[in-house]
């Protein structure tokens, strides 16, 4: 694997499982130290920070629910000085409630809105006082395809989804005189724990709209995240790009 990020630093939030695991794997296999940020699974998250040092990159395990902006703060702070920078940041950690509309409570929409959307909005805000007094980094924000085209049963899910690409043009525009670059990857279907638990039936029909006939890994996001956090797409900011196997083109 080349050195793209050689001596940067990344905080990935919500990297204990998953998309997020993979991309604090790929991205310390690319040569940055990484802090790896859980809010449930501790054992989970120590064994991401191994499987990041025997790739050869210093790892800090940090604990932090990102739905709190007081702690999303202390997290960015804390990566920062335990890595001693922070070059590049991944808004990664998401939940999902899923409902009908007309059945969904006021607490599944909060939770999803506060965890997903209000999350990346705190550890981007923290995270661009350092990043805009450095003139340099690169955020890279894990929204879905389904805050592109919306999905029956995911109202408060596809609404913060694509809240965060919102969020994600703000603030490259915001950023982009500093030289901080702001960009989303939107994935489509991805084998997680997320995904895990869905009946047979909603998989197959996925599936059929998935034009390259498969369900996507966490591999296939984390090595698009860690293109748009390197250089190598030093000219790409304020832009959504789709992991989903051709599922949402048009
Ligand atoms: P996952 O397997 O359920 O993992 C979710 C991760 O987020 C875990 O590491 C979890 O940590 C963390 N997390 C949850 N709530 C948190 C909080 N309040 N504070 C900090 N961390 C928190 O999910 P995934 O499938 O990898 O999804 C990762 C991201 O990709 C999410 O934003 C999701 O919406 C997005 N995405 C997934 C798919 C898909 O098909 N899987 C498709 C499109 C987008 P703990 O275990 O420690 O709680």
């Amino acid at each position: 694997m080349n050195g793209r990020l050689g001596g940067r630093a990344a905080l990935v939030t919500g990297a204990s499982r998953g998309i997020g695991a993979a991309i604090a794997r790929r991205l310390a296999a690319e040569g940055a130290s990484v802090a790896i940020n859980y809010s449930g699974s501790q054992s989970a998250a120590d064994e991401v920070a191994a499987e990041v040092r025997s790739l050869g990159a210093p790892a800090v395990v940090l604990r932090a629910d990102v739905s709190d902006p007081e702690s999303a703060d202390a997290l960015v702070a804390k990566a920062a000085a335990e890595l001693g920078r922070l070059d590049v940041v991944v808004n990664n950690a998401g939940i999902t409630r899923d409902g009908l509309l007309v059945r969904m409570s006021d607490a599944d929409w909060d939770d999803v809105i506060a965890t997903n959307l209000t999350g990346s909005f705190s550890i981007t805000r923290a995270a661009a006082r350092l990043m805009m007094k450095a003139r340099s980094g690169s955020i890279v924000n894990v929204a879905s395809v389904i805050g592109l085209v919306g999905n029956a049963g995911q109202a408060n899910y596809a609404a913060a989804k694509a809240g965060i690409i919102g969020l994600t043009k703000s603030v490259a525009r915001e950023l982009a005189p500093r030289n901080v670059r702001c960009n989303a990857v939107a994935p489509g279907f991805i084998e997680t724990d997320m995904t895990a638990a869905l009946p047979e039936g909603v998989r197959e029909a996925a599936m059929q709209r998935v034009a390259l006939r498969r369900f996507g890994t966490p591999d296939d996001v984390a090595a698009v995240v860690a293109f748009l956090a390197s250089d190598e797409a030093a000219y790409v900011t304020g832009q959504v790009l789709a992991v989903d196997g051709g599922m949402t083109f048009v």
